[in-house]
């Protein structure tokens, strides 16, 4: 930590750290300044000492030679002259001077003239002024008397006196010239003494101050290096000089304030950093988009949803920015497109100005739907908050979708239809002058048994995409059933023109839908009823309630199905009555088998070329406890609907081939197999199961059963159902494809499986020998079945002509009421036995 690191912690106050420590501005002379003033100062007046110094020893050791010359130069002069005056006495003695150089000598003995003032000088001066006027008077007494010898030696020995007192004078002078000169000497050398004190003085001041100046500028250097890695932002644990009294000491002391505030600051910064990072991922990663606007509703913060969600960047908007402007830029940037920006911007300065925090839903440039919330913020600003609500809408939307409308198809619902139908039209007026056609697609449950149920989907979705080609805009289309569609015309209740859509409906879907690459064919049937019946409807429900609409467009439906489909129809009041009676049959056959209300009745099949009963087929009835003998034309097609046909196909199998054990071993039976038997399992198994079982079960040899396969669906588009009859052929029972030339793809139905037999459909032979196409066409199934070495057997042969004509042809077996209808399995021996008789006769 770097508080660790620091020594102690400065504030401005810190900065005076005594009462003697330099202040800024405390007006004082700075301890620095003042040491190097002093030291100035010190080394000016060192330096003038020494100037001083210098200059006296020079002024008084000249003035001391000069004056021991003078002395030395008086001394000689007295000497000289006293020497001379001495001499001039000594002639006065030996008589060689006259008067006038005696007076002469003696002038200049009591002249004295000493022009020097030492101690030998003055000493000769009273030696000579006791003499001279001795002298003088001995003297004048020899000049005026002639020599007397005493006053000669008086004379002589006053003349010693003076010279003797010249003789010590010039010793002493000597003496004293000397010393003088050893006084100059010994003056110079004291003078060199305080001269070399003094430079010693002077050099110990400049050292010190060299030291000063040096440990302030190594100070300096310290807290400069410290200064610097403050401001690098490198720890400095401790600082230099922060306990001087100085400027250094202060420096220090503020480099200290500095650094430790330094340090706070860059503490503060890092926490404010983590709060601002914190505050900012915790406002980038809400939800929602989120704006805040300060009182004077300019921007304080915006996050990025925000930005995203109205698809401006980052980099226009800043804090500060007014809320007109930013309005002003989300414009700009496709938001509010569809909206009066006039109106917009009174709404926002209404909420600007605190009129009413409220959300509302817009939806933005992007397309997406966005909530805006505004509250107002305890200081007079606001927060708005965008949630971005599109998925929401859109699965909202989607689930009022999805509860309107088929899930496969897209299509409406019957539900929705029933209301829509119950709904006034876009005018406002009842649903008059509608026309609902219900389609159905026949046998499509075959489809789906023999091709999957994805393939079935796939027909499905197209039927639908078909439709949707082929109806207006204000119509509606509904699935009703798995299998039923529906298509509510505005056809303005024209018969014609709902006969056209009817017409055009039935082609179009009839077309075959291409699955896995391969074709299938669907047969369609539509009933047609109309809203209005008072406006030539047939129906006759002229309320137009929706359910009786539907109801009336499904029966004219199952009335066109019964009618074996494939065309449309329009309701009639007599349908009712059928529909009823059909949905009365549909849940009677669900009793029907465990009642044991079936029968089989057998119709004989004639082999032309033995001329003898070589079969029976075996045709089922319904014996109804109320209604009697019922046909399988009414009751397989809704056997085959709610796949009862798979119990009741096992129980024909099983009855026939049982039945067959009865008969001459040269007489098979020919059982009918319905389509969806073949992807349909019972108990058993799978319809080759079956089979086997109902061999084994009767002890029926295996090529005594026939099995009729119907041409009219599309059985052999379904590998499985092929392998099926594979199994089964493999059993020995023979496989024949019966109404040969009803359905679509009857060549390619003989090239997908071998089969035994072609049965010729009774519709080519009912027009037998008349109709010229259909003997054209029962000629080519002949010899087409010749070629291939298959069996030909015409069903329906009703008269002799007509067996007359398909023997010429070629076929080689017949079936029909001409030899006998379908009879019970009773009725089947007298049958052979008359045939016998017959053949016989
Ligand atoms: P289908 O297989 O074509 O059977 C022949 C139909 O023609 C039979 O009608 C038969 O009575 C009828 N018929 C025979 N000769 C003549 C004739 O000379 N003139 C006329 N007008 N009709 C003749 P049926 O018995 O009413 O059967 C109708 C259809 O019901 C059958 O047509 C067959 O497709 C189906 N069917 C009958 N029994 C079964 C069954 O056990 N299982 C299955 N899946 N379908 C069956
Ligand atoms: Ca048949
Ligand atoms: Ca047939």
């Amino acid at each position: 930590m770097e508080s660790g690191a620091s020594d102690r912690h400065f504030g401005p106050r810190q900065l005076q750290r005594s009462n003697t420590a330099w202040q800024p501005d405390a007006g004082q002379v700075s301890p620095l300044t003042g040491k190097l003033r002093r030291i100035t100062i010190l080394s000016l007046v060192m330096l003038s000492l020494l100037c001083g110094c210098a200059a006296l020893a020079l002024r008084h050791g000249q003035r001391s030679m000069q004056d021991a010359a003078t002395a030395t130069a008086a001394i000689a002069d007295t000497t000289a002259r006293m020497q001379s005056a001495i001499m001039q006495m000594r002639g006065v003695v030996q008589g060689r001077v006259d008067r006038a150089g005696f007076a002469e000598a003696i002038a200049s003995l009591q002249a004295g003239e000493l022009r020097a003032d030492d101690e030998a000088s003055r000493q000769f001066a009273t030696v000579l002024q006791a003499a001279a006027p001795r002298l003088e008077q001995l003297g004048r007494a020899l000049l005026r008397d002639g020599a007397t010898n005493a006053t000669l030696a008086a004379f002589a020995a006053q003349v010693d006196l003076v010279d003797a007192g010249l003789a010590a004078l010039r010793v002493t002078a000597q003496a004293e010239i000397l010393a003088r000169q050893t006084a100059s000497i010994a003056g110079g050398d004291n003078l060199l003494v305080v001269v070399l004190v003094l430079c010693a003085a002077g050099w110990f001041v400049a050292v010190s101050a060299a030291f000063t100046v040096a440990e302030s500028f190594r100070r300096l250097h310290a807290i400069a290096a410290a200064m610097l890695r403050v401001a690098a932002d490198e720890a400095v644990p401790s600082l230099p000089s922060l306990d001087d009294a100085d400027e250094l000491g202060a420096i220090a002391r503020a480099v200290a304030i500095f650094r430790d505030n330094a340090i706070q600051m860059r503490r503060n910064a890092a926490q404010l950093l983590a709060a601002n990072t914190m505050l900012d991922a915790a406002i980038n990663n809400m939800s929602q988009g989120l704006v805040m606007l300060d009182s004077e509703r300019r921007l304080v913060i915006s996050n990025r949803q925000y930005r995203a969600l109205f698809g401006l960047p980052a980099e226009l908007l800043y804090p500060g920015m007014p809320a007109l402007e930013l309005l002003a830029l989300s414009r700009a940037a496709g938001n509010f497109a569809n909206r009066d920006p006039q109106e917009v911007q009174h709404t926002i300065r209404g909420w600007l100005q605190g009129e009413r925090p409220h959300g509302e839903q817009i939806t933005v440039g992007s397309g997406r739907s966005v909530i805006i919330r505004r509250m107002p913020m305890p200081d007079g600003g606001w927060l708005c908050t965008y949630d971005d609500v599109t998925e929401r809408t859109q699965t909202v939307a989607r689930i009022a979708h999805l509860a309107c409308h088929d899930p496969l198809t897209d299509l409406l619902t019957r539900r929705t239809l029933v209301e829509a139908l119950a709904q006034p039209d876009s005018s406002g007026a009842p649903r008059t002058g509608y026309a609902l056609h219900c389609i159905d697609l026949d046998r499509f449950r075959t489809v789906n048994d023999t091709h999957g149920y994805a393939a079935g989907d796939i027909i499905l979705c197209e039927v639908a995409r078909r439709l949707g080609e082929m109806v207006r805009g204000d119509d509606l289309l509904a699935r009703l059933a798995s299998n039923a569609f529906a298509v509510l015309q505005h056809s303005g209740a024209s018969q014609d023109r709902a006969a056209a859509l009817a017409t055009r409906v039935v082609a179009r879907l009839s077309e075959p839908y291409l699955v896995d690459g391969a074709e299938v064919s669907i047969n369609v049937s539509i009933g047609v009823a109309f809203a209005d019946g008072a406006n030539g409807g047939a129906n006759g429900d002229a309320n137009g309630d929706a359910e009786h609409l539907l109801r009336a467009a499904d029966l004219a439906l199952q009335s066109v199905k019964l009618a074996g489909g494939g065309g449309w129809g329009f309701f009639s009041a007599g349908m009712d009555v059928a529909a009823q009676r059909r949905t009365a049959l549909e849940r009677d056959l669900r009793v029907a088998l465990a009642e044991d209300q079936f029968e089989l009745h057998y119709q004989p099949l004639i082999s032309i070329g033995e001329r003898r009963v070589k079969g029976f087929e075996a045709l089922l009835r319904w014996r109804h406890p109320q209604q009697g003998m019922i046909g399988p034309d009414i009751f397989i097609p809704i056997c085959e609907e709610n796949r009862l046909i798979v119990p009741v196909g096992e129980w024909v199998l099983r009855a026939a081939t049982v039945e067959a054990m009865g008969w001459p071993s040269n007489v098979s039976v020919a059982v009918n197999l319905s389509p969806v038997q073949f992807g349909q399992r019972t108990e058993t198994g799978d319809i080759a199961d079956q089979v086997e079982a109902a061999l084994r079960r009767s002890g029926l040899a295996a090529d005594r059963l026939e099995l009729e396969i119907t041409e009219s669906v599309r059985l052999l588009e379904s590998a499985d159902s092929v392998s099926l009859l594979h199994r089964i052929r493999a059993l020995g029972v023979r496989i024949s494809l019966d109404d040969f030339g009803t359905g679509y793809s009857s060549l390619r139905y003989l090239r997908s499986f071998p089969f035994d037999k072609i049965k010729i459909d009774k519709s080519f032979v009912q027009g037998l020998p008349q109709a010229e196409e259909a003997g054209v066409i029962v000629a080519a199934i002949a010899s087409l079945g010749a070629a291939l070495g298959v069996a030909t057997t015409a069903e329906g042969v009703e008269t002799l002509e007509q067996l007359e004509h398909l023997i010429n042809v070629g076929c080689t077996e017949v079936q029909g009421y001409f030899f006998s209808k379908p009879v019970p399995a009773a009725d089947v021996a007298d049958l052979l036995a008359s045939y016998i008789g017959r053949r016989a006769a």
